[in-house]
């Protein structure tokens, strides 16, 4: 390997990006002969996926039962990790309103939380100093409720199977079925498993692409899905800014010294000019868990956020909890962060819908997207109960979902929030400034659309990212011990689903290094090494560099507590 000092300069990471392989997603056959007959299928088992079949399926069985007449809706949910919520990765601060209106039977001491929010900080940090500052009101999680988002999708799943849905682990959607020459989808394609590297049957037990039709597709592959950009791209629906990204990792601690409080931290170990925090949740009893979330805008093309949250651990706000303790669970995922101006400007087509973090429903502020998911969920399957009783699935059919998630609490709570993450484009201080008086209006300050590019689009210098920590497996941790700390065992003679531009220069190269939290690229001089297996499929790839497509079900990450 060379040494990266020896690289300097500007990089440009568009002119490195393939664009996104549309052709391959939105498949124009005829469905396989065999396909299998869903009526609804929703593509992720994630919190907006489960709570939108889990209403559905609700709706449908109250129908039945006063003689409505829908009869049977065959309601599937396929999701690419081997088992519900080893692909679920968040904070999590949960409000719980979206779990309210989806189970009002149920006393609030029956969801699958791990307790309310006791109490808060937020500091602004130094390198070896933390100043508390009052929480801004964004922040506030009063009457909100500690999480692991694997243990609520579990939990949702067995909800969801509990009222008929079938729940498909381990089946990764690869491409859209679509109706002739016309814009109907109508159904999907699964991955084939068990190729080998050259992509021939042979690598482990081989089942080819399956086909599944439906009546309506609903489009719950979380953050930067590459179906639903597949899906906008070819339908032509735009947003007023593009949307934007930032990488979170995480780690899971079980630790000697409790955590009585959330800790959101601003300022060190960021450079200025990257826009992000740190969080520290109690997960209850002995756990902790320990995150760092970076805008996908920064400058320096060797900002490593992986790096970043080991250096940050040694700081002496992180350090007493985590000394003695020990690392459980490592994991890393991208969050839309554009927000109101970043939101598809419909969304939903002739049998499609778009929900969740596919759709950007997230609160930047407030690092806030679970009950928007849960909600846009609930939203699509009052649209598409009214349809499958009506008989219209088309454009105009599935419409009033758009309406609804306009009129919803998603986009009010979005549009009061639209440019405080925008505002940090031109660094911390004048962003906070900025932001601050966002904050006081409720948004009517500084109100108008502040523009932004795509990252993509935003060159980066090499720089000198500070001194790498020396991992010592005790406190921090090396990209290969976190990968093992996902539980990824995915085969190595995987073909590899990562699609790596053309003519990628050293400097380029060099930023893939440090970008990608799972080592997944390596640089040797001007040769790029891609060790696709490492994937834990945070997408900050599909943000930033090579293209991110759907492999084989039930690779990737185990998660179970994250
Ligand atoms: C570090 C971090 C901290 C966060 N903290 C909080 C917090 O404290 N509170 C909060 O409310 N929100 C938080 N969020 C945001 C929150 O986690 C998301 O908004 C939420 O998970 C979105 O739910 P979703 O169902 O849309 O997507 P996801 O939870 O991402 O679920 C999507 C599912 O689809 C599956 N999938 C994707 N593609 C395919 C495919 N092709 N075929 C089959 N399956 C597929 C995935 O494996 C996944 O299981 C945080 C996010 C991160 C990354
Ligand atoms: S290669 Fe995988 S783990 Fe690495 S940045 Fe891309 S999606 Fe994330």
């Amino acid at each position: 390997m060379s040494e990266p000092g020896h690289l300097t300069g500007e990089v440009r990471p568009a002119k490195y990006q393939p664009p996104l392989p549309v052709d391959e997603m939105i498949l124009r056959e005829q469905p396989d002969e065999e396909a299998v007959p869903m009526d609804v299928i929703f593509v992720g088992g994630g919190p907006a996926g489960l709570a939108g079949a889990i209403e559905l399926a609700r709706l449908v069985a109250k129908d039945n039962e006063e003689g409505g007449g829908i009869g049977d809706v065959e309601i599937g949910v396929l999701e690419k990790a081997g088992q519900l919520g080893e692909h679920s990765l968040s904070g999590a601060v949960v409000n719980p309103i979206a779990m309210r209106e989806l189970f009002p039977e149920l006393d609030m001491s029956e969801f699958p939380f791990r307790g309310p929010v006791k109490d808060e900080a937020v500091y602004f940090l130094t390198e070896n100093r933390s100043v508390r500052i009052p929480t801004p009101p964004t922040m506030k999680n009063h009457g909100n409720h500690m999480a692991s988002l694997c243990e609520v999708v579990r939990w949702l799943g067995d909800k969801a199977e509990g009222l008929g849905v079938n729940v498909f682990p381990g089946f990764a959607v690869g491409g859209l079925l679509v109706e002739g020459e016309g814009s109907q989808v109508i159904g999907v394609r699964t991955t084939a498993s068990g190729l080998d590297r050259e992509g021939q049957p042979g690598g482990g037990d081989y089942m080819p692409p399956m086909d599944l039709t439906a009546q309506v597709t609903v489009l719950a592959e979380g953050t930067r899905g590459p179906l639903t950009q597949a899906f906008l791209q070819w339908q032509g629906i735009g947003s007023e800014n593009p949307q934007i990204y930032a990488l979170g990792v995480k780690e899971l601690w079980e630790t000697k010294k409790p955590l009585d409080r959330v800790i959101h931290t601003m300022g060190w170990p960021l450079p200025g000019d990257a826009f992000g925090g740190s969080f520290m949740y109690p997960l209850e009893g002995d756990l902790i868990a320990l995150g760092l979330v970076v805008g996908l805008d920064y400058h320096d093309a060797r900002f490593d956020v992986h790096d970043v949250l080991q250096r940050m651990k040694l700081h002496p706000l992180f350090r007493p909890y985590l000394e003695g303790g020990e690392m459980v669970e490592w994991g890393a995922k991208t969050i839309p962060e554009g927000g109101y101006f970043s939101v598809p400007s419909q969304r939903h087509g002739a049998g499609v819908c778009v929900v969740g973090d596919s759709a950007g429903f997230v609160d930047v502020p407030s690092l806030k997207g679970i009950h928007y998911a849960m909600h846009s969920g609930i939203l699509a399957a009052r649209t598409i109960f009214k349809a499958l009783k009506d008989g219209d699935v088309s454009e105009k059919g599935l419409r009033s979902y758009t309406d609804a998630v306009d009129a919803s609490y998603i986009m009010k709570d979005l549009r009061k929030t639209r440019n405080i993450r925008l505002a940090f484009k031109k660094g911390f201080v004048g962003g906070s400034i900025r932001a601050g008086l966002m904050t006081v209006s409720k948004g009517a300050l500084l109100g108008g659309r502040m523009q932004v590019p795509e990252d993509v689009g935003e060159a980066r210098v090499l720089g000198e990212s500070g001194p790498s920590v020396v991992p010592d497996g005790k406190l921090t941790f090396s990209k290969v011990d976190a990968v093992y700390k996902s539980g990824n065992q995915t085969r190595d003679d995987l073909p590899n689903h990562l699609l790596v531009g053309h003519d990628v220069s050293p400097e380029a190269a060099e930023m893939y290094v440090h970008m990608c939290p799972a080592g997944v690229y390596e640089r040797d001089g001007s040769e790029l090494r891609v060790n696709a297996p490492n994937c834990v499929d945070c997408k900050a790839t599909d943000v930033l560099g090579p293209r991110w497509t759907a492999r084989e079900g039930g690779s990737g990450p185990a998660y179970q507590r994250m």
